[in-house]
């Protein structure tokens, strides 16, 4: 069977359970978005309700609202919702700091769990920050810790009784390939190593189950598909068999047991509640909470359905439609060891980007050479999926791409 015409695509759309969703979104006329994986969309509902955080909470109610509107208790409130895409207990979350940030406490806790052992073990061409925050460590603790990057396939292997903690990338940002998670840690656990997953570019995106593969640590970004906005609170999941064995490195007073007390010595809070650090954000707590509630609305196997289906298609596309353009898929061609994005290696990649994006079909370009396209299956169509396919097919056969100024690289890509 072809499904080369688009009234087939047309018909994919009309079929789909999710498609009440797109209209919970802002999507700016015309415009294909695929970049969901780099900043979700805007809910229709986010702007009423940061409009009622910001004039009546802060505006109106003011420090109140700390205890009033429970600002105190987003982190836990907003972290339980997170906590229920990703397989792990309400008590087990909580949104706070960045990615980057909680990379670092999660490295550290691992550290305090395995002794005097002193790798951090991760892959190489992981997302950089997770590898740098590790150097970061490694520079704290005077040399003794050590960053040990192995080749994505070594990993399990390089495991052994020097090896502290062991940092993966669930979803590949790149490739989009999604690594084993239960199969990883028992390999993990069989040599006494902690593992955390970054799930950036899982949560909300593929089921996880983080207590199923008994995981120990997980950290991930609430911009991305949870549709937190830009700079979103990121979240961090701790094991409860390992809370309180745990004095967090960023030992900040929101994370003390009883921070108004304003006592001279540190005490961890109980539970997740130490891995706070400073004063949440609640501007962005409230957005990405806004975003949370869109998408618990939807039960995440159709999203998965979703989402393969809308990759299968793309890569199908491209094959029969831009076959003879010289694109080279660089993620897995088997949905089941996909996450939510598709990617294409392409000697001209940054340019063609360029060229695409500015014919209204948004993805985005990561060095040196790859296409990349995440599919949020809340808002995204199949029609988006054959627009995006025609558009790089007009483009190279108008050679548009080739145009000093698609050359040029922006400070963010
Ligand atoms: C996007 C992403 C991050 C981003 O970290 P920030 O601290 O939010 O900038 C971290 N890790 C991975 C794997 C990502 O994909």
């Amino acid at each position: 069977m072809s499904l080369c015409t688009r009234e087939d695509i047309a018909k994919l759309d009309a079929d789909d359970p999710l498609k009440g969703f797109r209209n919970q979104f802002e999507l700016p006329p015309g415009l294909v978005y695929l970049d969901g994986n780099s900043l979700g969309c805007l809910p229709k509902s986010t702007p009423d309700r940061l409009a009622t955080v910001i004039r009546e909470e802060w505006g109106r109610d003011l420090i109140r609202s700390w205890n009033t509107a429970d600002w105190i208790n987003a982190p836990r409130r907003v972290g339980a919702k997170i906590a229920r895409l990703i397989g792990a207990a309400a008590d087990e979350v909580v949104t706070v700091d960045s990615t980057s940030i909680n990379v670092f406490k999660a490295l550290n806790a691992c550290l305090q769990l395995s002794g005097d052992r002193k790798v951090l073990l991760s892959e190489r061409g992981n997302f950089p920050t997770d590898v740098y925050m590790m150097q970061g460590l490694s520079m704290l603790s005077g040399g003794r810790i050590e960053t040990r990057l192995v080749d994505g396939e070594d990993v399990v292997a390089a495991l052994d009784e020097d090896t502290a903690a062991l940092l993966l990338t669930h979803v590949h940002y790149k490739t989009g390939r999604m690594r084993d998670m239960a199969a990883i840690t028992k390999h993990a656990h069989d040599k006494g190593v902690p593992v955390i997953w970054d799930l950036s570019h899982s949560a909300g995106a593929v089921p996880v189950n983080l207590n199923g593969a008994n995981a120990d640590f997980a950290v991930g970004c609430g911009y991305k598909y949870l549709n937190g906005g830009p700079g979103a609170p990121a979240f961090l999941f701790a094991a409860t068999r390992h809370q309180e064995k745990v004095f967090p490195i960023l030992s900040g007073w929101l994370g003390h047991a009883a921070p108004f007390e304003f006592d001279d010595a540190y005490r961890p809070a109980a539970g997740i509640d130490r891995f706070q650090c400073g004063t949440p954000g609640i501007l962005g707590t409230a957005a990405l909470e806004a975003g949370l509630d869109v998408m618990l609305q939807a039960e995440m196997p159709a999203l998965r359905r979703k989402s393969s289906a809308l990759g299968d298609l793309f890569l199908r596309l491209m094959d029969e439609r831009c076959g003879e353009f010289g694109f080279t898929p660089a993620c897995p061609e088997d949905a089941e060891e996909r996450g939510s994005q598709v990617s294409f290696s392409h000697e001209h990649g940054y340019a063609i980007m360029q060229a695409i994006i500015a014919r209204g079909v948004i993805g985005d370009f990561r060095a040196p050479d790859i296409l990349r396209f995440g599919f949020a299956p809340l808002y995204n169509s199949y029609d988006d999926v054959w627009q995006a396919v025609e558009t790089i097919r007009a483009v190279m056969v108008e050679r548009a791409w080739d145009d000093p100024a698609f050359a040029r690289r922006a400070a963010v890509t």
